[in-house]
């Protein structure tokens, strides 16, 4: 009997949130309401978000107003959700290089801002004031308790770590906060050498966590690991799954090892966009925050929406951030249109998947033990300030080039050198490492630009 469980819930948490002035809670039971409207409803609530984005986009940042008028739109032209796709697409470049026209002159002001490095691995800026916040918070919360992840659950985060030097004081104070209240224990999943994994099996008897979240490569090395010297003591404990692509064998061995595996997808200029539900066919997406389009570029120029089945690419408009608008947004990320079908489970979000463009490559050690690549993703954003594009390639010899391209000069600052060093030390011991700054990166034969090459 966890006594402990229900006193966070009802009453600590949510006295904790009010106390840093965050509506998560009320705005959680909301969402756990709207989930189950009829789709129509749904889409009415959503049209009047969009339509209070674009009226408040449009009077208060440059970038829209130019955008509408060269177009000959006015805000009234927005009444459904539908209509958004008068607006043009907002690639990377433009998101990077309209940060500050898009940033609008009128209340509510940006709270928070981030630089982000998405899979392609050329960082960008996000602002997005506090309402904003609130929903994505509470949309998590939402997406993630499908999985019986709810607030005052022992929670284990097998999930990259960033270098304690670019966390900061603060940040870490905050997480020593969220892991005393909502118990969650954190570790880094990038090791992944027979003494990382054999640590993590003790963590899991000692800690006895409710939910995993991890990183699908992470929890995918992991379960293989106690399959193969049969370490499994413990009954189903659900595994939040993200960050990369959850591949049919791994989901196969996670199930068998540590319990049912709830995919979901996100991405850090929006967080959770989708996610599973206990049906695990497709994930929910999270509509009451955000428009998620599947879009097919046509040879011609010509732009649709994808047919049930097809691959497009994802296009975001973020509807609660009325601070920087982010409006059409192709983060990158390929995803399968899927028929509007009603779910057996009775949410009546529409879905979204398989997604495709997350896989990442496994780097070596000198001593041949595997890491996920993703560890210089998380990197970029520490590095971001200082370079428009990087790329690891790992030679067969098992040496690592480290490509920059500088976003001004011809260097990046000894501080940004050094944490990279710091950080292949750390990870990718043994290994040979170096440097080269460059003028552009080219993109593989496929056209794709990646963040991590494995030489083979
Ligand atoms: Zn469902």
């Amino acid at each position: 009997m966890d006594l402990y469980r229900p006193v966070l819930a009802k009453a600590l948490f949510p006295a904790f949130e009010a106390w840093r002035r965050r509506p998560t809670v009320p705005l959680l039971r909301f969402l756990q309401e709207t989930e189950r409207w009829p789709l129509e409803r749904l889409r009415d609530l959503q049209a009047g978000f969009l339509r209070r984005l674009i009226r408040h986009a449009y009077r208060h940042t440059a970038h829209y107003r130019a955008l509408l008028d060269e177009r000959g739109l006015r805000p009234e032209d927005f009444q459904t959700a539908a209509d958004v796709a008068k607006l043009p697409l907002l690639d990377r470049a433009t998101l990077r290089a309209s940060i500050e026209a898009r940033t609008a002159t009128a209340p509510p002001g940006v709270a928070i801002r981030k630089t982000t490095s998405g899979s392609s691995g050329e960082p960008v800026q996000v602002r997005y004031n506090a309402e904003s916040r609130h929903w994505r918070d509470a949309v998590r919360w939402r997406g993630y308790g499908w999985a019986g992840y709810e607030i005052g659950v022992r929670a284990l985060h097998y999930w990259g770590a960033m270098p304690g030097e670019i966390l900061g004081w603060w940040k870490q104070r905050k997480i020593a906060a969220d892991r005393l209240f909502k118990r969650d224990l954190y570790i880094d999943c990038t090791p992944r050498d027979e003494r990382s994994l054999t640590e993590v099996v003790e963590a899991i008897r000692r800690f006895r966590p409710h939910v995993i979240v991890a990183y699908a490569g992470g929890a995918a090395a992991l379960a293989r690991f106690i399959y193969d010297r049969k370490l499994r003591a413990w009954d189903d404990i659900p595994v939040l799954t993200g960050a990369e692509r959850l591949l049919k064998p791994d989901r196969e061995t996670i199930e068998a090892t540590l319990g049912p595996a709830f995919d979901t997808y996100g991405c850090r200029e929006v967080m959770l966009i989708g996610s599973e539900c206990e049906l695990h066919d497709g994930m929910h997406t999270a509509m009451e925050n955000l428009i998620v389009e599947i879009v097919v570029r046509e040879p011609g120029g010509v732009m649709r929406a994808a047919r049930p089945g097809e691959t497009g690419e994802v296009v975001l408009t973020d509807l609660h951030n009325l601070a920087c608008p982010m409006i059409r947004y192709v983060n990158g990320d390929l995803a399968t249109q899927r028929a509007e079908q009603p779910c057996p489970c009775g949410r009546t979000l529409p879905r979204i998947g398989p997604i495709e463009g997350r896989v990442t490559e496994t780097l070596y050690d000198g001593a041949g033990n595997p890491v996920g690549g993703l560890v210089f993703n998380i990197l970029l954003a520490a590095i971001g300030n200082v370079a428009s594009n990087f790329q690891v390639t790992q030679r067969k010899d098992r040496s690592i080039v480290f490509k920059i391209v500088p976003s001004e000069g011809e260097r990046i600052p000894e501080r940004e050198e050094q944490l990279l060093r710091n950080q292949a030390a750390r990870y990718l011991p043994g290994a040979p490492f170096v440097i080269e700054l460059v003028k552009e990166i080219p993109l593989s034969p496929a056209g794709k630009r990646r963040v991590v090459v494995v030489e083979k």
